[in-house]
């Protein structure tokens, strides 16, 4: 999905600007002079010329000095050579290539020497002694140093000044957020969440045409809360509301909020109201409220001071507004169990428009709304990409197409083939492919044995979901091979049978290994964690287990975030049952497999034939699976 670009008008060149201008121009000067200055006294310093104190006296004893400027520590001067030097004196000076014949001037560093005088007396020379004057001491010693510690001070303090300046307006500065005009997304795009779509289309109306709903005394909602699974469409469909309206939009994140010091977010929740309400009709969208709107009180620190400050001004502020003045607030989140209470009651965010993971028709919506702009073969089966995409998220199948996409580019094709969509969407559920993993034969042997244990299992288990592929080929970081199995229909509920038999197909590959090798490997370890996880829902959550009984003994779960245990639901029960618990689960599983492997046992021939296969041919599809192991169903349960 394309990001629509925030216009930022162009800004006049205020007074500050002016000023800053101004400064930069000074400076320049500044630095061009000091420049100059630099490059002149290197010329100087070029035109005289630095003598050791021994040519300085021989120039002396051959009368050559004119006159000499005696200062502390250097002597400056001009020497006049003679035309003819004296033997001497050109030994005296061997390493200069020639002796300079015209006057030159020159300096010298002094050497103690208290006969200097009476020389320069006898050789007639003019000269002039110089003291540093007290003022010029008084200014090297004391003045600049004391000069460079104020400056350096003044320096500083500007600094801390405006540091201290910017955290005080922090709220101020980033709360200047540029309203969307158009976000150029519309309903079109968001495709497969009709009723969301519905309930916000009345959102819409009020925003076009505010009188209609005036005129019956109907009052909008002030907040809409949009909830759900991560990928799902929540920003994208906020968005398409603002878009629609043709309204500006202003986005927020819920973290945008959130800042070190306590009270910038407070600031920055009023001044987004207070922009929204001059610019209303407007949207006003906050993503991921959860990061200020959790329940206060529950955690501890400043942080956590900050974020009540900054819930508590949301709740003023929302209580403040009047949504038929058109500022309609809309916000998101994955995790609507963990807000405050405060947020949701009647009268702020009253409305929660539920964004579900998308059934079959909606995948193959969302699938063909991502496909409008690319060039696609003629073969390609939306409805089929659909159903084997159970639980992918809008997102997760914009991910896919663009896969596919680059899988074609990649193949110099002209347009998307429903090849390249099957192996993007293989590559989105076990990962990229990885041809160059060598595997030793023995252990191609062992996970092609492996995953036909699954699909074999799997396939005698009348209420399992049917086997979609068999693979050898190793996919992502961990998997080697893999068996994928694909639901007939959407399911909304899962029966006892259902789940005990898709426990004993996650443990049908190990089963294999035990039953063919006399020997586990390690490679079972992700297959016991899924069944594992299976048997201990049933037993915990959902009443399954006769020696548990009905009690929900779990730890309370996000719905929408799956594996995001709270804090606050710790086990509900007392150790006693949470051993049974452990014992009920290490006993289903047990049995799980002891029929699994009675299973493998009883086909022993179709395994073999299904692994040979296999190792042949890389991939099993359905159908050679089924050609194979036969019919389904007429398998005796075990
Ligand atoms: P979230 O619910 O996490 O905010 P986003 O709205 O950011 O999800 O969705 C991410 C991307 O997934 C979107 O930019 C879009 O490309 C795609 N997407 C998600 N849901 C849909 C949908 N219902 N229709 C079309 N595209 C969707
Ligand atoms: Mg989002
Ligand atoms: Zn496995």
């Amino acid at each position: 999905m394309s990001e629509s670009v925030k216009k930022v008008p162009k800004k006049e060149p205020d007074a500050e600007e002016v000023r800053r201008r101004w400064r930069g121009l000074i400076a320049w000067l500044l630095l061009g002079l000091a420049m100059l200055w630099l490059w002149q006294s290197a010329i100087e310093g070029l035109r005289v010329t630095t003598i050791p104190y021994s040519a300085f006296k021989a120039h002396l004893d051959r009368g050559e000095v004119v006159e000499a400027l005696i200062k502390n520590d250097v002597i400056e001067g001009e020497i006049d050579p003679k035309e003819e030097t004296a033997p001497g004196a050109a030994e005296a000076e061997p390493e200069e290539e020639e002796t300079p014949t015209d006057p030159f001037r020159f300096r010298t560093v002094r050497v103690e020497d208290p006969n200097l005088v009476e020389e320069l007396d006898a050789a007639g020379v003019q000269y002039v002694g110089e003291r540093p004057s007290v003022l010029s001491q008084f200014l090297v010693a004391w003045f600049i140093p004391i000069a460079l510690i104020v400056l350096l001070w003044m320096f500083m303090a500007r600094r801390m000044r405006e540091a201290a300046g910017s955290a005080l307006s922090l709220g101020r500065n980033k709360a200047k957020i540029v309203a969307d005009t158009d976000t150029g997304v519309s309903f079109a795009d968001v495709a497969g969440c009709d009723e969301a779509k519905a309930e916000l289309q009345e959102v819409v109306q009020f925003l076009r045409e505010p009188a209609r709903y005036e005129a019956l005394g109907a009052k909008i909602p002030k907040g809409v809360l949009l909830v759900g699974p991560p990928g799902t469409g929540k920003t994208l469909v906020a968005r398409a509301v603002a878009g629609e309206a043709r309204v500006p939009f202003y986005q927020m994140s819920g973290s945008d909020f959130v800042e070190m010091f306590v009270g910038v977010g407070a600031a920055r929740v009023r001044d987004l109201f207070e922009q929204a309400t001059k610019q209303a009709p407007c949207i006003v969208f906050i993503d991921e409220i959860d990061a200020i709107g959790r329940t206060r009180g529950t955690h501890v620190g400043v942080v956590n001071d900050e974020r009540e400050q900054t819930l508590n001004q949301l709740l003023v502020e929302m209580d403040g507004f009047d949504s038929n003045r058109g500022v309609i607030l809309l916000a998101a989140t994955n995790r609507p169990d963990v807000l405050d209470r405060a947020l949701l009651r009647p009268g702020r965010f009253d409305r929660q428009v539920v964004l579900d993971a998308p059934d079959v028709e909606g995948r193959k919506a969302i699938l063909a709304v991502h496909m409008r702009n690319k060039p696609v073969d003629d073969g390609v089966d939306l409805a089929a990409v659909a159903r084997v995409t159970p639980g992918f998220s809008g997102a997760d199948l914009a991910n896919a197409v663009n896969e596919a996409a680059l899988l074609a580019a990649r193949r110099d094709a002209k347009a998307l083939t429903q090849h390249d969509l099957e192996e993007a969407v293989e590559k989105v559920v076990a990962g990229p492919e990885r041809k160059s993993r060598r595997l030793t034969d023995a252990e191609r042997r062992r996970v092609a044995y492996h995953e036909v244990g699954h699909a074999l299992v799997a396939h005698c288990s009348p209420h399992a979901d049917p086997v979609h592929k068999i693979s050898i080929v190793p996919r992502g970081k961990a998997a080697l091979g893999y068996t994928l199995q694909l639901p007939t229909d959407e399911l909304y509920l899962v029966t006892r049978s259902q789940l005990l038999d898709r426990i004993r197909a996650a443990l049908g590959g190990r089963a294999a290994e035990d039953v063919v090798f006399a020997e586990v490997s390690s490679g079972a370890e992700n297959d016991l964690e899924k069944a594992t996880a299976m048997a201990r829902q049933m037993i915990t959550m959902l009443g399954m287990s006769d020696k548990i009984g009905l009690a929900h003994v779990a730890r309370r779960t996000n719905p929408y975030l799956p594996g995001a245990a709270s804090l606050e639901g710790t086990a509900d029960c007392s150790p006693q049952t949470a051993r049974e618990i452990d014992e009920e689960v290490r006993e289903l599983l047990a049995r799980a497999y002891r029929e699994a492997k009675q299973i493998l046992v009883e086909r022993r021939e179709t395994l073999e034939h299904a692994a040979a296969e296999l190792l042949e041919h890389e991939t099993l599809d359905a159908s050679t699976f089924l050609a194979i192991a036969g019919e389904r169903g007429n398998h005796v349960r075990p």
